[in-house]
């Protein structure tokens, strides 16, 4: 018997990369997904005189969406030179290195993926003109006025689990047709690959509302609140004890680290992280106990056990997971180590 593995990569747009997928029909009980190729000059990935590019299949779970026994392949993307070298666009192998690296630490990670839908240039729920009533009773809200788009995201939640996915939750945020899923803890590998297949699912099954769902980390102009994607995180030595939790949030703080991590959070942190909702300043760096505008947040009940994990809330909606993690398990394992 035949079954169908949509194979899933991220291409090479800048400045913001889009997921592509395609299918591959294979044999029912194949246990290793074969290796497979695609055009690169259609993806800002090859020119097309040498277009080549190799998929090699790093992830897989179950198609919540086909169902049956039909599978996703998450994929790295290789060059064709016959030794599965990283693409220059392949995020991913930097970050398996780093996380091998410090893997006796135990890092984990659970990110908070903030996100928007949109249907014809406009947030979902907003009328044709001029804005909704301003924010407030959205956040977390129920009823018609305060929610919109629920149908999909009681779609995608189920979705996740059917993929058996690490969804830890999800919820509506502060601007109307604004929401949130959170995948972790996982390691630093693991949760990027996750919520990439999850961000592919969330795209997919909005398709069947004809619903964009954008990560623009700040969709509104205005007093409308942006869209982020807050990096918790800690090391086994963080979730026994304080001292390692204050040394990490120290680490972030760094000379030379600041901005190190800024440019690899994603695009629009000048515009998302203003000091007003809910952010610190993009040029500033702090650190504080249940602080909403803080650059880093310890929660409160991590102060009072002391011990868990603390918030990065830098990281845009729009990042690369496996940048990101790569950047922390970084940043903070060498200063725990
Ligand atoms: P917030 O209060 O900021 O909205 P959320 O509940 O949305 O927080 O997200 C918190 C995330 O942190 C979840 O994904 C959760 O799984 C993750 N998390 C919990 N404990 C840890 C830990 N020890 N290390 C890393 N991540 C963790
Ligand atoms: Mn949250
Ligand atoms: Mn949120
Ligand atoms: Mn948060």
């Amino acid at each position: 018997m035949a079954i169908r593995a949509e194979y899933i990569w991220i291409d090479g747009t800048k400045p913001l990369p889009y997921v592509r997928s395609k299918t591959k029909i294979i044999d029912a009980g194949t246990t290793e997904f074969p290796i497979w190729g695609f055009d690169g000059s259609s993806t800002n990935q090859a020119p097309g005189d040498n277009s080549d590019c190799v998929l090699r299949p790093v992830f897989s779970c179950p198609d919540p969406i086909r169902g049956g026994d039909d599978v996703l392949v998450l994929a790295d993307v290789c060059l064709p030179d016959g030794n599965l070298t990283p693409h220059p666009t392949n995020t991913r192998a930097a970050c398996v290195e780093t996380y091998e690296k410090y893997a006796d630490q135990e890092p984990w990670f659970g990110i908070e993926q903030e996100y928007t839908f949109f249907q014809e240039n406009r947030p979902l729920g907003w009328p044709i003109e001029g804005y909704p009533a301003p924010q407030g009773p959205y956040y977390c809200g129920v009823g018609a006025i305060e929610i919109a788009g629920r149908d999909i995201v009681e779609d995608h939640t189920q979705a996740c689990i059917d993929a058996e996915l690490n969804i830890s939750g999800t919820n509506a945020e502060v601007m109307l047709g604004q929401w949130e899923f959170q995948i972790g803890p996982e390691d630093p590998v693991s949760v990027s690959d996750h919520l990439w297949v999850a961000r592919y699912l969330l795209y997919r099954i909005a398709e069947n509302y004809r619903v964009d769902a954008t990560l623009s980390a700040k969709p509104i102009k205005g007093d409308w609140n942006g869209a982020g994607a807050h990096t918790n995180f800690s090391t086994r030595a963080m979730r026994e004890g304080y001292d390692p939790i204050i040394a990490a949030c120290e680490a972030l703080g760094a000379e030379g680290k600041i901005e190190e991590h800024l440019a690899g959070y994603g695009l629009g942190s000048e515009e998302r992280l203003t000091g007003l909702h809910e952010t610190q300043r993009y040029d500033a760096y702090n650190y504080a106990v249940s602080d909403r505008g803080a650059s880093v947040r310890i929660p409160w009940q991590v102060h009072l056990e002391g011990r868990g994990y603390i918030e990065d809330r830098r990281p845009n909606a729009n990042m690369d997971p496996y940048v990101v993690t790569q950047l922390i398990t970084n940043t903070c394992c060498e200063a725990l180590a």
